[in-house]
């Protein structure tokens, strides 16, 4: 059983789920993306991300229109991860087709790119074997919310992490 927080970007709130490894994550549709999924390797009790996160993937996954085989989503930054992606620590980045073709990744690459859903996809070159994309939220989206001194300090560490 993993507890998950997510940002609500729509209420400005965190909201607290406690989901078993194989069931969808909150906010997913047609479970296409389970907790094990999001979790990948991590040895986290809890894990988080944002609502916004959760819709990107269903829009990527419906106009990819196939299933996409997730390598991880969510890191702790003592996990480590690859280079510069702190996105993963935040929650908001996948890192999906590490056991695809070259060509089948290509596919996918460009779909996410033309989605213009996310707000990076790392290039081939930097991550050949497997492909990367995020959904950031800036600094401005962290600040003046009426959160309890908690869920504040919770909230701080996300955005921290998100906007490295
Ligand atoms: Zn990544």
């Amino acid at each position: 059983m993993a507890k998950i927080i997510v940002f609500n970007n729509d209420t400005d709130r965190m909201e607290t789920y406690y989901r078993d490894e194989n069931s969808p994550m909150p906010y997913n549709t047609n479970g296409t993306l389970r907790v094990r999924e999001f979790r990948g390797a991590s040895k986290s009790n809890t894990l988080w991300t944002t609502k916004r996160t959760m819709q990107s993937w269903n829009s990527q996954r419906y106009i990819f229109g196939n299933p996409i085989p997730v390598g991880y989503a969510f890191r702790r930054p003592y996990e480590g991860g690859h280079s510069g992606q702190s996105q993963h620590y935040a929650g908001t980045a996948f890192d999906v087709g590490q056991r695809w073709t070259n060509a089948q990744r290509t596919v996918l690459r460009n779909s996410a790119i033309n989605s213009g859903i996310w707000s990076y996809v790392e290039p081939v070159s930097i991550s050949p074997t497997w492909v990367h994309f995020d959904k950031r939220f800036g600094v401005p989206s962290c600040i003046s919310r009426r959160v309890s001194n908690f869920k504040k300090r919770k909230f701080k560490q996300l955005c921290i992490n998100s906007t490295r």
